[in-house]
């Protein structure tokens, strides 16, 4: 998510163990955000670029690590798990509860197409009398404003800058 970092792997290892899993590594790779109705966090084209280019070169140097026997390890240690704690979870944790009824429909814009309600991970849209509506479940993953055919969701700014699909940066 560009701007932030901290232990996501580190998160995401100890989701997998609690169902099972057995972890080996972890790798960190720093991709353009997705907030796409903010003018505020806006990278240009090349610059988006080159974050995936150097995100797609470190998945690389991780696979020929991985093939010689050595996993990486991003975030799976106790420093990365105490600063992605104090750095990211306990601030963003309340700061992400505080939009989790604020998702904005554009009602003269939605056509009740249903992408939004078919690929929202926490199930909060739904169509009514062929409008998309939110249920207050929101964690902004911006999923459905990044994916809205006709630009109607909005969450943090009042209208969408720009959608952001991978295919838009990569050739
Ligand atoms: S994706 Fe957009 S147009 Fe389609 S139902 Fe959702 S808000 Fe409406
Ligand atoms: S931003 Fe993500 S969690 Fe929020 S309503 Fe859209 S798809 Fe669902």
């Amino acid at each position: 998510m560009g701007a932030f970092s901290g232990d996501g792997a580190g998160c995401s290892a100890r989701l997998l163990k609690k169902y099972g899993a057995t972890v080996l590594g972890g790798l960190h790779l720093k991709m353009p955000d997705s907030v796409c109705d903010s003018k505020l966090l806006k990278k240009s084209k090349e610059e988006k670029i080159e974050i995936i280019r150097r995100a797609e070169e470190k998945i690389e140097r991780a696979v020929l690590q991985i093939r010689s026997g050595k996993y990486p390890q991003n975030g799976l240690g106790f420093f990365p798990h105490l600063v992605g704690l104090l750095g990211q979870r306990l601030w963003f944790y309340g700061k992400t509860r505080s939009y989790s009824d604020k998702l904005k429909i554009n009602k003269g814009r939605c056509v009740g197409c249903g992408v939004c309600e078919s690929i929202c991970p926490m199930k909060n849209l739904t169509i009514e009398n062929q409008i998309a509506t939110p249920h207050g479940k929101c964690t902004m993953c911006y999923r459905c404003i990044s994916e809205c055919p006709q630009q109607a969701i909005t969450l943090v700014g009042k209208e969408v800058v720009e959608q952001y699909r991978l295919e838009n940066f990569i050739s």
